[in-house]
């Protein structure tokens, strides 16, 4: 059997970043609260709770006086306004990648329209869009454009400011750009800044190339992760017999032949030591 893995598995600088951050509280203090799943992986939550991280999913569950961290996708703006009302004391692991859309979002607000490109119920792109007032609107598929060009027209608005979702598809984002051209009004002025992550679209070109040349391809990563997801999804595309595993375990029901060239891909969320696991369980089979 032979593996290749690809050079841009695991985590990414800012799951990193937030990753190293959290353990430096959680060794000089207890009880440190989470807004959300820190990161899409279960063991590195568990990790984290054991040294004193509590996950919850409402800012109500926070006591007052307490520290809450902020994960690398951002929170929306409301939560910073309840922390302080409250006396919480934030410690904000927001990517760096993501203050910069933030910021160029409220720059524009005033003038334009702005347009998230994203998976609606993906955290980060609701913590973006409340930050983008009420001349905004998210777009994941084609019927979104349509209600959002109605949405446009009431806001009289002329100018409309596009952004991404950190970790969405590039090649959705390019066929959405596209339909949007067709469907708003040719006096609409329309700024795209496609701010999907460097790392993001590199490891989607990488999946694309890898699951191109191997007879399968194993995709770790939490199944709730967005750009996990997205992997799996344009590996599947080239590779009939690709896989989304969490961990070595669900290896298990793959059947695996000598002669297989297996390639191996992880989401941003997945930490080394699983990617690890993986390639040694795959080495003893042959
Ligand atoms: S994928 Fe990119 S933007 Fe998102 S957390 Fe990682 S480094 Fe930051």
């Amino acid at each position: 059997m032979k593996i290749e893995c690809g050079k841009l598995c695991g985590f990414c600088s800012g799951v990193n970043y937030t990753i190293n951050k959290a353990l430096e509280v959680l060794s000089n203090e207890d009880d440190i609260y989470c807004l959300g799943q820190i990161v899409h992986n279960e063991r590195v939550i568990k990790s984290l709770e054991e040294k004193g991280m509590v996950t919850v999913n409402n800012i109500d569950d926070v006591p007052d006086n307490s520290k809450l961290i902020i994960r690398a996708h951002g929170e929306v703006k409301d939560v910073f306004f309840a922390a302080k009302k409250r006396n919480i004391e934030i410690i904000d692991l927001t990517c760096g990648k993501i203050k910069v859309i933030l910021k160029k979002i409220e720059k524009e607000m005033d003038k334009s329209f702005i347009i998230i490109i994203g998976k609606k119920n993906h955290p980060e792109t609701i913590g973006t869009l409340s930050y983008a007032g009420d001349n905004s609107s998210v777009v994941e598929d084609e019927d979104d454009i349509l209600i959002t060009n109605e949405k446009l027209k009431k806001s009289r608005l002329s100018r409309v400011y596009i952004v991404s979702q950190t970790t969405f598809s590039s090649r959705k984002f390019d066929e959405l750009i596209t339909k949007i051209k067709n469907v708003f009004d040719c006096n609409i002025d329309i700024v795209v800044d496609k701010t999907i992550c460097d790392v993001t679209e590199k490891r989607q070109k990488e999946v694309f190339e890898l699951s191109s040349r191997v007879d399968k391809m194993i995709i770790i990563g939490g199944k709730n992760s967005s750009n996990t997801k997205e992997l799996a999804k344009i590996s599947k595309n080239n590779c009939d017999q690709s896989f989304l595993v969490q961990t070595k375990e669900d290896l298990k029901n793959i059947v695996f032949s000598s002669e297989d060239n297996v390639g191996i891909m992880a989401g941003a969320s997945t930490p080394r030591e699983i990617i690890d696991e993986v390639i040694d369980y795959l080495n003893t089979l042959y």
